[in-house]
C-alpha cells in the first residue's frame, strides 16, 4: 500500500467541474488583476475570520512582508518571534532591515512560549510574530497579556491555521493587529499556484495595506509610501472561492484522522513514550499531524520503505541557519526548538486518507520498534 504525505488530486477530482467552471469564468471577464473575483474572495475570507477585513496578496510570505512594511520597520527595530518555524516568519524580518529575536517554543505545542516571548521585549522591540505552527493557535492571551500593555502590535503567521480556533473559540488571525495566511497548495486552503492573504480588524490599517499591496499608490502612479506588487491573482481568488465552502469539512476530516491515529498509537502500545502525538486540543485543524520519537531519521526511512510519504518540518531552527549567522546564536540557545528539529515526523493526514491507510502507517510504525 502506498501512503503519500499529501494527495491534492484525490482532492481536485471532487471539485473539477466547479473549479473549470470558476476558471473559465475570469478566462471570458478577461479581468485578471483584483477585480470582482478578488473582492469577492476578500468578502468570504473576511466572513469566515469573522474580521472587517481582508486583502489578499501573492502569498503568505508576503502577507508577512507588507503587514510588517506597514509597521514602517527601520534598520536597528526588533521583531519577537519562533525559532521553530517555515523560514519566511524570520526571513521577512531580515529583508527589511530589522532584527529577528527568538524566544524558544513551548516543546508540548511547539509554539512560542509567551513567557520566553514577554522575557525578550525590549524597547526596540516593535512587533510580536507568533505561529500557529501545524494548525494549532499560539496562546493569544498570554501573548496579548505580556504585550498589549507596552502598545506592542501582535503579526499572527496564521499560513498553517486557517480556520483554526484558539481555547476561547476565536478565528486564527482575528486578535491580532494583523493575520498573515498562506494558500500554498499544501496548506489546508491550497490554491493553483502561490497566493495569500493579511486580515485586519483596523481601517486604518487595512487601508495601508491595500496601498503598499500597489507600490504603495492611491490614486495609480501617486505613490504615498514605497510598496511592492503584493497582488493575487484573479484566477487564484476565483479557484480558492470553489474551495472555502469546503474547507469546515476538510478540517474535520483532519480531525477525525488525528484522532484516529491517537486511538490506533494507543492500541499498538506505542503512546508509551516512544511516540509522542500531539494533544487533542479543540479548534486544532492539524495542518500536519506531527509526532516526536527519538529514532527520527531511521523511523523515516523505515516508514520511506514501507511506501509512506513523511516530512521533518523543520529540521533547522531557524536561529541556526546560515543566513542568520550575524545574529551570533549557537546550539544550546533554544534548547526546545533544537530538541523539536530532531524529534519531529509529519505523517499523511490530509482528509482523503483512508483508515487502512492509517492502520498501515501505524502497523508500520510498530514494526519499526518492534
Ligand atoms: C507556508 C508558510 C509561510 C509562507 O507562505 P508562502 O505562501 O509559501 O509564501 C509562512 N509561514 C509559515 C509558518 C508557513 O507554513
Amino acid at each position: 500500500m502506498r501512503v503519500p504525505l499529501l494527495d491534492l488530486r484525490a482532492q481536485h477530482d471532487t471539485l473539477r467541474d466547479d473549479i473549470r467552471v470558476a476558471i473559465e469564468r475570469v478566462v471570458e471577464s478577461q479581468h485578471f488583476i483584483l477585480g470582482p473575483e478578488v473582492s469577492a474572495f476578500e468578502a468570504d475570507v473576511a466572513r469566515y475570520c469573522g474580521v472587517p477585513h481582508a486583502i489578499g496578496v501573492s502569498s503568505g510570505t508576503d502577507a508577512l512582508l507588507v503587514a510588517l512594511m506597514a509597521l514602517d520597520l527601520a534598520p536597528g527595530d526588533e521583531v519577537v518571534t519562533s525559532p521553530f518555524s517555515f523560514f519566511a516568519t524570520a526571513g521577512v524580518i531580515a529583508r527589511l532591515g530589522a532584527r529577528p529575536v527568538f524566544a524558544d517554543i513551548d516543546p508540548a505545542t511547539f509554539n512560542l512560549d509567551a513567557a520566553a516571548a514577554a522575557a525578550t521585549i525590549a524597547p526596540a522591540t516593535r512587533a510580536v510574530l507568533p505561529v500557529h505552527l501545524f494548525g494549532r493557535c499560539a496562546d493569544m492571551d498570554l501573548l496579548l497579556d505580556a504585550v498589549a500593555a507596552r502598545g506592542i502590535p501582535i503579526i499572527e503567521d496564521a499560513a498553517q491555521a486557517i480556520g483554526a480556533t484558539d481555547a476561547r473559540g476565536r478565528a486564527a488571525g482575528s486578535t491580532g493587529l494583523a493575520g498573515c495566511f498562506s494558500f500554498f497548495p499544501s496548506k489546508n486552503l491550497g490554491a493553483f499556484g502561490d497566493a495569500g492573504l493579511v486580515t485586519a480588524r483596523d481601517d486604518a490599517f487595512a487601508d495601508l495595506l491595500r496601498i503598499l499591496r500597489v507600490h504603495g499608490s492611491r490614486p495609480k502612479y501617486y505613490h504615498e509610501r514605497v510598496g511592492g506588487n503584493f497582488r493575487i491573482d484573479a484566477l487564484q481568488a476565483a479557484v480558492l472561492r470553489v474551495k472555502l465552502p469546503h474547507l469546515d469539512a476538510w478540517s474535520a476530516a483532519r480531525r477525525r484522522n488525528a484522532d484516529r491515529y491517537r486511538a490506533l498509537l494507543a492500541e499498538a502500545r506505542l503512546d508509551d513514550g516512544r511516540v509522542i502525538a500531539p494533544d487533542d486540543v479543540p479548534g486544532h485543524i492539524y495542518n500536519q499531524f506531527v509526532i516526536r520519537v527519538q529514532q527520527r531519521d531511521a523511523l523515516r526511512d523505515h516508514l520511506g520503505a514501507a511506501g509512506i510519504g513523511t516530512e521533518v518540518y523543520y529540521p533547522v531552527p531557524l536561529h541556526l541557519q546560515v543566513c542568520f549567522r550575524d545574529l551570533g546564536h549557537g546550539p544550546g540557545d533554544f534548547p526546545a526548538s533544537e530538541a523539536a528539529a530532531r524529534e519531529v515526523l509529519a505523517l499523511p493526514i490530509y482528509p482523503e486518507l483512508t483508515e487502512e491507510q492509517q492502520a498501515w502507517v501505524v502497523e508500520s510504525i510498530r514494526s519499526f520498534f518492534d
